[in-house]
């Protein structure tokens, strides 16, 4: 009988996160804010925005997406964003990727300040983070942790590989999984041969935004793959990793959608809830 791999299911662990984000919203009895930023006219990114905004609704958070498209000067957009972190209502803002190109992401994480900052990209989060001794972890990286923990993956002495070194998944990530002393390989375009390194890998994590770069020749009997892609073949949804050859490989993966997506969604929710009860608690 072929083997196939369990499926990590990311709906299931967000379900569970919604739900005790809702509590403590109910808990928390004051209104919650959150201002997604829409930066590029790419229409997957806004189906991200909704997403966010539908989320929120069920755990009874206010989200308002503001469509920044059409600005094409850098100084504007800036300005713009350091205006809307100042404003009171809102608890949190996030900016929607992709990024025009014209933007320095840098800068753009700088007009945001930590305490807005759901998802744990600032300078100051993520150097709490590599320093360990995080407050709001990267969204996307949590994610994956979470994904690992709700499974009970062992990460304790064992081969972790991330594909991806962005400031926002590979690098946080990596940092993640050497505090659960993991061995961490990071891999990247450069990276001369991507399967000697990734079939060494116990847990496998793909975040590089090329569809079906992992395929079943990359994957070592009995790993656990993580898929963060995100890409659109023909109008539909598909990872980095081909998940029907993987599957027959790999222990455990994550689908794509229903993976990692969901739970990114769900953490950045918790992450605001959290943010709003230290917000509240400094200002007592
Ligand atoms: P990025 O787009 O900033 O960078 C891509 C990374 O992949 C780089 O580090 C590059 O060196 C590496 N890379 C490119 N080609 C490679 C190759 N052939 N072999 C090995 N490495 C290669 O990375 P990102 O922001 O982490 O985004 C990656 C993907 O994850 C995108 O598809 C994005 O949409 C998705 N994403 C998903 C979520 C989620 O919640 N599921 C969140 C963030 C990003």
């Amino acid at each position: 009988m072929k083997v196939t791999a369990q499926n990590l299911d990311g709906l299931a662990v967000a379900r569970k996160v919604k739900l005790q984000v809702a509590e403590r919203v109910r808990e928390l009895a004051q209104p919650l804010g959150l201002a997604v930023v829409l930066l590029a006219a790419d229409p997957a990114s806004r189906t991200y925005a909704e997403s966010k905004v539908r989320a929120c609704r069920e755990v009874g958070i206010r989200c308002e997406v503001h469509d920044w498209t059409h600005m094409t000067d850098a100084h504007e957009v800036y300005q713009n964003l350091c205006e809307l972190s100042a404003n009171q209502s809102l608890q949190a803002i996030m900016v929607e990727q992709p990024y025009p190109a014209f933007l320095d992401p840098v800068i753009l994480y700088r007009c945001i300040p930590p305490e807005k900052d759901v998802e744990g990209i600032s300078h100051e989060n993520l150097g709490r983070l590599l320093l360990g001794r995080p407050i709001v972890v990267a969204a996307t990286a949590a994610a994956c942790m979470r994904l690992l923990d709700e499974y009970a993956v062992p990460m304790e002495g064992k081969r972790a590989v991330v594909v991806g070194r962005s400031n926002i998944v590979g690098k946080p990530l990596a940092s993640l999984l050497m505090a659960r002393n993991a061995t961490v390989t990071i891999c990247h375009r450069h990276t001369p041969n991507l399967a000697e390194e990734t079939r060494r890998a116990d847990i496998l994590v793909v975040s590089v935004g090329q569809a079906h770069l992992i395929g079943p020749e990359h994957v070592k009997p009995g790993a656990v793959v993580i898929d963060v892609g995100i890409n659109f073949v023909g109008g539909h949804m598909v990872g980095d990793v081909d998940t029907e050859g993987v599957r027959g490989v790999a222990g455990a993966i994550t689908p794509v959608p229903g993976g990692v997506g969901p739970v990114t969604t769900a953490l950045l929710l918790l992450n605001l809830v959290e943010t709003a009860q230290r917000q509240l608690a400094s200002a007592t």
